[in-house]
């Protein structure tokens, strides 16, 4: 095996995102700060060297002024399915093309520095166990909820990969497999009841025949241009057909979570996404937080009557750039030593 070039010192490291859509680059110092950033398209269909070359243009732009002995290394996020310990990407379904490559050797080569992989769901994890709502623990999960579903877990601070770098999948937990099918092949998953898209999905069938007039509004009568944000902004506005909906979601996600809290026994599951997370015009799940909790509680493991150890994630956005650097660090500091 390749031995990797040897950084003494460390001060920063360098945070990648490498989503299907866009590429993100910064530089994080130990405390988790992310003092300067980049960012530009992915555009997958021109190839993974010609992303590698972009990808490696971003973190070039965000380390100048920094000699590279102060950076511990490189940490990248991705969009998985991946093996993190290659980066080699396994059928990405948003980045095709990019089956059997990874950009790790160009990368070190480039930048003469230590790269490690890490699948996005687990940086945020790592993020989140190293900065955020599970300070200071060994065992989380993290959910995030936005247009699809997806996790990751660290166990005794470790990310659970899995064989094929694929565990995690928890937006495909059956709920009720008289549900509808999802474009993974199963039958009533979490992702189809719960995340934006399936609320989506939902709420375009019910267009097609002939209800949910307020989100059809929202979408200028175009069924095909309903989102999961206008489902949430029209139950806000008190529209039963989408409240109906919010309520499969909720509902999905409270089995969803107690199925998650009785298989790993996380210190927590940090819960994170845009349909959580909303933002100051359409607040998410936010108004429905304590019900959904009052359901995991009602429904699952009887030691989580009392408490139930679920928190919504506080580093938004950049939760995988700073997962990412964190991974970096710790890869530094044990192999210095
Ligand atoms: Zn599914």
């Amino acid at each position: 095996m390749a031995s990797e070039p040897k950084v003494p010192g460390g001060a920063y490291a360098i945070g990648c995102d490498i989503g299907a859509t866009q590429m993100r680059a910064a530089l994080s110092d130990r405390g988790g700060d992310l003092l300067q950033r980049a960012a530009g398209p992915t555009e997958p269909e021109r190839g993974i060297d010609d992303a590698a070359g972009r990808a490696w243009s971003l973190i070039v732009e965000v380390s100048e002024g920094v000699g590279r002995d102060e950076i511990a290394g490189i940490g990248i996020s991705a969009a998985g399915p991946i093996e993190p310990s290659t980066g080699t990407y396994n059928h990405p379904p948003n980045l095709p093309g990019w089956h059997g490559r990874t950009m790790v050797p160009y990368l070190r080569n480039a930048t003469q520095l230590p790269v490690r992989v890490i699948h996005d769901a687990h940086a945020a994890a790592v993020a989140e166990a190293k900065y955020g709502a599970a300070q200071g623990l060994k065992d989380v999960v993290y959910v995030t909820v936005s247009t699809g579903i997806g996790g990751g877990m660290i166990s005794d601070g470790v990310p659970v990969n899995g064989r094929h770098g694929m565990a995690g999948e928890i937006g495909h937990l059956l709920i009720d497999t008289a549900g509808p099918l999802c474009n993974a092949g199963c039958h009533g998953c979490l992702e189809v009841f719960a995340a934006g898209g399936g609320s989506a999905a939902q709420a375009r069938r019910l267009a097609e025949g002939g209800g949910a007039a307020a989100m059809l509004a929202l979408a200028d009568g175009d069924p095909g241009r309903i989102t999961g944000r206008m489902v949430y902004e029209a139950a806000e506005a008190g529209d039963s057909d989408a409240a109906a909906i919010v309520e499969t979601a909720v509902d999905a996600l409270a089995t969803g979570f107690a199925n998650i809290l009785a298989t790993f026994d996380p210190g927590v599951l940090v819960v994170g996404g845009s349909v959580v997370v909303g933002d100051e015009a359409v607040r998410g799940l936010a108004p429905y937080w304590d019900d959904l909790i009052g359901r995991v509680k009602s429904r699952g493991l009887l030691r989580f009557r009392d408490e139930v150890p679920i928190v919504v994630s506080r580093l938004g956005d950049d939760v995988g750039l700073k997962g990412a650097a964190a991974m970096a660090f710790e890869a530094a500091d044990s192999t210095d030593d």
